[in-house]
Order: C-alpha cells, then sequence, then structure tokens
C-alpha cells in the first residue's frame, strides 16, 4: 500500500490525493506493512525513524499522535524514504546524519557509516596516557572517511597537530564538511593521498586508522545495506581482509617517529596475524582492546 493511499487503503491514487491528509497512525501502519512485504529488518523501528524524522520529533512521541493529519508533503516525504529503504539503502544514508562519539556526522554514500566499534578506537586513543604526556603530538588519521575519529580526537583532545588522509576525494569532502560543523576545519590538514604516501618520514607521534579490513568470503556474506550501498573501497581488504593493514602497518613504522604508537582497527579474528605483523616490521608492547560486544577490536602498538 502507497502512504497516500494510507487514508482509504485503497491501491490506487498516489499523487492526486496529494490535497488529502492522512492520520499519522495509517501512515505508521502503512510504512511498516511496505518494509516487511520487502523483507526489510527491523520495519517498525525503521518507519519510527523515518517518520518521526520527516515530522521533526522524537521515535516515541509518534504514538501520542496517533490521530493526527500529515499534509501531503510530509507523506510525499516519508514515501521517499521509504522507497529508499526499500531497496536496501542504509538509514544513516537516508536520513544523512549519525551519532558517533556523542557528537552527530553528516553522513551519505561518499563514505562508510561510523560504526560503534570504531568508537572502541577513538576511546583508547583518547585515554592513552603515553601519547597524552607529550605537549603537542602530531597525529595522523589515515582513511578518513566522513572524518568522525580525527574530529572526535580534535573536540577531545584539542592540544594536538592533527593530519587526516584519504584515497578517495569524495570521502575528504564530506570529512571537511563535518570538520566545518564543528569549527575544526583549521585543526586539521587534510590530505589526498593513498595510507600515508604523501605524509612526511619519521613525522608523526600516533597514527590511528579503522582501514579496509574485510576479506573476500567475509564480503559475500555482508548485509545488503552494506554490501550494496557503503563503498567497497572502505572495506575490501582483499582475499585474506589484510591486504591493506600490512601496508598500513610498514608505512606507519616509516611514518611515526621513535616511540611513536599505531591505534589500529581490526576484525575480531585478525588479531594473531595483526600481531605477527607489527612484531615482525619492529613494533613492541601490543595491546588489543576488546569492542562493546567483547571482540577484539583495536590493536595499539609502539614503535
Ligand atoms: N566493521 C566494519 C563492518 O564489518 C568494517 C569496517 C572496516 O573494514 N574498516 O562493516
Amino acid at each position: 500500500m502507497n502512504l497516500m493511499n494510507a487514508y482509504s487503503y485503497s491501491p490506487l491514487a498516489v499523487l492526486g490525493k496529494q490535497q488529502q491528509s492522512v492520520k499519522l497512525g495509517n501512515v505508521l501502519k502503512a510504512a511498516k506493512e511496505q518494509l516487511s512485504i520487502c523483507n526489510i529488518d527491523e520495519p517498525t523501528l525503521l518507519s519510527e525513524y523515518i517518520i518521526a524524522h520527516t515530522l521533526q520529533c522524537q521515535r516515541l512521541e509518534l504514538y501520542a499522535c496517533n490521530e493526527k493529519l500529515l499534509s501531503a508533503a510530509e507523506i510525499c516525504d516519508i514515501q521517499n524514504r521509504i522507497e529508499r529503504l526499500k531497496k536496501g539503502e542504509p538509514l544513516q544514508y537516508i536520513l544523512g546524519s549519525t551519532c558517533f562519539f556523542e557528537h552527530n556526522y553528516k553522513t551519505d554514500r561518499r563514505a562508510l557509516i561510523p560504526r560503534p566499534e570504531t568508537e572502541t578506537l577513538v576511546e583508547t586513543a583518547v585515554n592513552y596516557d603515553d601519547l597524552w604526556h607529550m605537549p603537542h603530538p602530531c597525529i595522523v588519521d589515515v582513511g578518513t572517511g566522513c572524518g568522525c575519529i580525527v574530529i572526535s580526537m580534535v573536540l577531545a583532545r584539542p592540544q594536538a597537530e592533527y593530519i587526516a588522509t584519504d584515497i578517495s576525494k569524495k570521502a575528504l569532502s564530506l570529512a571537511k564538511e563535518n570538520a566545518q560543523l564543528y569549527n575544526v576545519s583549521e585543526q586539521i590538514k587534510f590530505i589526498c593521498c593513498d595510507l600515508l604516501s604523501k605524509v612526511a618520514l619519521a613525522s608523526a607521534d600516533a597514527v590511528i586508522s579503522n582501514p579496509p579490513y574485510v576479506s573476500a568470503t567475509d564480503r559475500e556474506n555482508l548485509p545488503r545495506h552494506i554490501r550494496e550501498h557503503e563503498p567497497a573501497i572502505a572495506l575490501d581488504g582483499g582475499n585474506d581482509g589484510l591486504k591493506i593493514i600490512k601496508r598500513l602497518i610498514y608505512q606507519a613504522f616509516n611514518t611515526l617517529k621513535p616511540q611513536g604508537f599505531l591505534f589500529m582497527e581490526i576484525g575480531s579474528d585478525q588479531r594473531q596475524d595483526v600481531q605477527y605483523l607489527l612484531k615482525q616490521t619492529g613494533f613492541h608492547d601490543i595491546k588489543i582492546s576488546h569492542d562493546l560486544s567483547g571482540k577484539d577490536r583495536v590493536v595499539c602498538a609502539k614503535k
């Protein structure tokens, strides 16, 4: 049922009925129904988010005004967003923002959606006393994507010099928009390059990164909203998932000053391999942090 028809439950008359108003309760019901038919997970929750976003209210407030009449423009807006969800697009792209480390970031198809597990990476670096004993450390975020890592760090620890790189110009443009949103553009030097290729050797006190680490087999099993809509370049770690990690470890070692730190997000099954690669390259003091579901997620190592 098209949402315009939530009024009558008739299968016809879509935009022709624009002058009619429809009750919120019926719109919610119709939206859920459309998503369920298309086998979209969590149809109720997603419908609530979409409708609350259009009506600019809290999700749970919706149930207090079931009888409220929605305008044709509101219904049209909701219908368009529901259509995008039906095509598997992630909610965060449709809503245009997501929360990460207590701040909202603009989110769209130019970059990977910030994940809760990446908050563990930021938390580890932000609370790493050995790094913050330095008066003004130089920190490089590699593959910054939408910029959520570097911007979170600037906001939490302004007393440092920050560089953010990405090979994708589109991702960098989004990161710059997010930096403007928080008024921190002046504090971050953005560089378009492959990993650390344009950052001076032995210049950084810390390198931080959420590199692409998903293996070819894992990629096939990713949910549709990730596989078909998020940039593959931000996820693709080659056949074994370690292709970029290997290059990053090597380049980070050369970019770090002696005693510098590498903070890196990894796949939950990559601990052994990554520890081996780090040791082989010359890193020591290797520590692993776990994400909120208790999985190995972040590695920290010292040059
Ligand atoms: N954690 C992400 C996912 O599984 C992967 C992020 C990455 O490759 N850096 O979707």
